[in-house]
C-alpha cells in the first residue's frame, strides 16, 4: 500500500466532511497545496495534532464543530483535561496516527502576489551583487 493510499484511508476514518460546500475530496493529502478539480479553489493541506497541556503527550486529534480537539476527553498519561493544538510543518508516519488534516481554502489573489514578490526579488538580486564587485 502506498503512502497516498494510507493517507486516504486515514482521512476516510478521521475526516468526515464538516463543510456544507465542497469537501475537496480530490485533493491528495500528500501535497502541500493544489487546486480542487470540483470547485476550482486553491486548497492548502494543514496537519494538526493535539497535546496534553499538562504533560505534553500527543493526543489523537479530530475536527468537531469546526474545531480541532483531542479524541480523548482526558490525557491517558496524567488525566489532564486541557490540551493544546499544534500545527505540523510536514506530516510523517509517527505523527499521522495523531494528526488531523484540515483542507484550508487559500485566497488566490494573495497566492499570486507572493509569486510576483519572489520573481521581483530574484531578478533584483544579481544587480545588487554586481554593484558590490
Ligand atoms: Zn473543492
Ligand atoms: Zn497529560
Amino acid at each position: 500500500m502506498s503512502l497516498t493510499e494510507v493517507l486516504i484511508n486515514f482521512l476516510r476514518i478521521f475526516f468526515p466532511s464538516v463543510n456544507t460546500g465542497c469537501a475537496h475530496d480530490k485533493i491528495r493529502p500528500d501535497v502541500e497545496q493544489a487546486y480542487c478539480p470540483d470547485c476550482g479553489k486553491l486548497i492548502e493541506n494543514e496537519w494538526y495534532i493535539t497535546r496534553c497541556a499538562c504533560c505534553g503527550v500527543k493526543m489523537k486529534a479530530m475536527v468537531k464543530n469546526g474545531q480541532i480537539v483531542p479524541q480523548e476527553h482526558y490525557c491517558s498519561n496524567c488525566g489532564g483535561q486541557d490540551f493544546i493544538v499544534e500545527k505540523l510543518e510536514k506530516i510523517n508516519f509517527i505523527d499521522i496516527k495523531f494528526a488531523v488534516l484540515v483542507k484550508h481554502e487559500v485566497l488566490e489573489e494573495k497566492y499570486c502576489d507572493t509569486i510576483k514578490c519572489w520573481q521581483e526579488k530574484t531578478t533584483e538580486q544579481p544587480k545588487l551583487l554586481a554593484q558590490y564587485l
